[in-house]
Parts: structure tokens; C-alpha cells; sequence
């Protein structure tokens, strides 16, 4: 007999879900994976999950994305947004998930001034480290 595995918004983590929609805007069940998002990140081999896995977690409802590097690594360039067929604004994703990790103080970023920086960068910095 084959197992049947039955997945749907609420045999999820739905108030997780619900939080990740509410902060980004964005529908993660849109996603059909195609993977043109991870394969337009210039980020990609640095992060440890790429965008497209990101997606993926949140759909089966995984709090344990909060956890992830790859949207600190995230540059918030948008090429995946402007990339993705179905619309999905990936790095508002990635944003809405540095939020939510910030909140619950899991941030791994470390702001270290030991030299002058552009005023951007230290703007970006600070938006990974403020909840
Ligand atoms: S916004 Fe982030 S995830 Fe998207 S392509 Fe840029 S660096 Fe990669
Ligand atoms: S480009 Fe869009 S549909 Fe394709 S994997 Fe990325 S988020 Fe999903």
C-alpha cells in the first residue's frame, strides 16, 4: 500500500504561515518550484538553504527556517522577485523572515564600526540587527 501524505494550510503550521503572509504580502503556495530564483541569486552559494528551499520549508511549514543564514546573506537585489513566473517577491519573504527571527532574537549578525563604511551599508546593517 502506498502511504499517502496529505498537506494542506491547515495540517501546517498555519499561524506561522499566516505570520510569514501577513509580514511579506506574499502567498508561499504560489511557489511551483521551478527554481529561477535560486538560480538568479547571486547570493546563492553562500546561504546555506537557497531561495527556492526557503519556499519550500514554509510551505510544509517548518519554523526551523527561522533558523537559516540565507536571508541574512539575503542582499534584498530583487533579481528572484523579478525572476519568479508566479509572482512570488522572494526577498520580501527573505525580509518578512529576518523580522520574525529579529523578534524572537535569533539574529546572527554582528555590526562591528572598526572603520568608516558608506552611510547604505550601515543603514542595511542596522534593518538585520532592529527588530
Ligand atoms: S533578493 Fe536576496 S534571495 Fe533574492 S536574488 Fe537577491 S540576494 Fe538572492
Ligand atoms: S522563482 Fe518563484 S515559483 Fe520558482 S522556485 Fe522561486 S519562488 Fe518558487
Amino acid at each position: 500500500m502506498v502511504a499517502e501524505l496529505r498537506v494542506s494550510r491547515e495540517s501546517l503550521n498555519a499561524p506561522f504561515l499566516q505570520r510569514v503572509e501577513e509580514l511579506s504580502g506574499q502567498n508561499v503556495f504560489a511557489c511551483y518550484q521551478c527554481g529561477k530564483c535560486s538560480a538568479g541569486c547571486l547570493f546563492a552559494e553562500h546561504m546555506d538553504l537557497l531561495p527556492n528551499q526557503v519556499l519550500r520549508l514554509l510551505q510544509l511549514g517548518d519554523e526551523g527556517v527561522l533558523a537559516a543564514r540565507a536571508p541574512w546573506v539575503c542582499a534584498a537585489c530583487l533579481a528572484c522577485s523579478v525572476r519568479c513566473p508566479k509572482g512570488v517577491d522572494v526577498a520580501r519573504v527573505m525580509e518578512a523572515l529576518r523580522q520574525l527571527a529579529l523578534r524572537r532574537g535569533l539574529s546572527p549578525v554582528e555590526v562591528k564600526l572598526d572603520r568608516p563604511v558608506p552611510q547604505i551599508a550601515l543603514v542595511g546593517a542596522m534593518r538585520k540587527v532592529t527588530p
